[in-house]
């Protein structure tokens, strides 16, 4: 649910064709490729995803007030959308879903240099996520939050966990990777078949997501 390329994100190593080849060797049903700074069409997933069938979805990993937020069914970036209100108000009018990616990221023992978008901005972050579901409003205005992030520590990804489970959200899980390593380290399980990016974005607005963290083939 979360993963970048060189055709759309400058910080990926990862080309296309490698990630399809990878996600099919580790018998993934299908991938949705969040860029920071392009959008795919859904003839251009076709043309990728060739004869391999693989379903491939898209959407755009937005940098906004609160973090990163990945809109899925996004079909082309519109100015003002690194507000979170706007953005929320633009999914709501467009089908298009919300998912907080790593949301806690750098919050519990952040390396040097480093905090974490969602919580630096507070005055002083509760413990706790009963605490910080209500001191956040925003993670319970997003349709999902993801709380398998393949780049993300585990005590941050667990946190993100527990908040979903305080503010009753769904969950996503997404590697994250910019590169072949580390494809299928953070999955979602989605209880459909979705067929374009526009029915994903459905069926996480509707809920039927969650994290699972295993990897494929694999415990743990
Ligand atoms: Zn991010
Ligand atoms: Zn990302």
């Amino acid at each position: 649910m979360h993963v970048h390329t060189t055709r759309g994100s400058t910080d990926s190593g990862l080309s296309p064709a490698e990630l399809v080849a990878v996600a099919v060797e580790l018998k993934l049903d299908g991938v949705c490729i969040t860029e920071h700074g392009e959008n795919w069409s859904e003839a251009e997933l076709r043309e990728l995803a060739g004869g391999t069938g693989l379903a491939l979805f898209s959407g755009r990993e937005i940098e906004t007030d609160v973090g990163h937020v990945l809109a899925i069914g996004l079909l082309r970036y519109e100015a003002g959308l690194h507000r979170f209100a706007a953005l929320a108000e633009y999914a709501a009018k467009n089908g298009v879903a919300l998912v907080l990616a790593h949301p806690f990221r750098h919050h519990t023992d952040p390396p040097a240099g480093q905090t974490c978008l969602l919580t630096a901005g507070l005055p002083e972050p509760p413990a706790g996520a009963e605490a910080l579901a209500k001191a956040i409003p925003e993670l319970a205005q997003v349709h999902a939050i993801e709380a398998a992030n393949g780049a993300t520590s585990q005590a941050d990804n667990e946190l993100a966990a527990a908040i979903a489970g305080v503010v009753g959200s769904p969950t996503t899980g997404g590697s994250d990777a910019h590169s072949a390593h580390g494809i299928g380290s953070g999955l979602t399980r989605v209880n459909g078949e979705p067929r374009s990016s526009a029915e994903l974005a459905e069926a996480i607005r509707a809920g039927i997501t969650n994290a699972v963290t295993e990897r494929p083939g694999g415990s743990s």
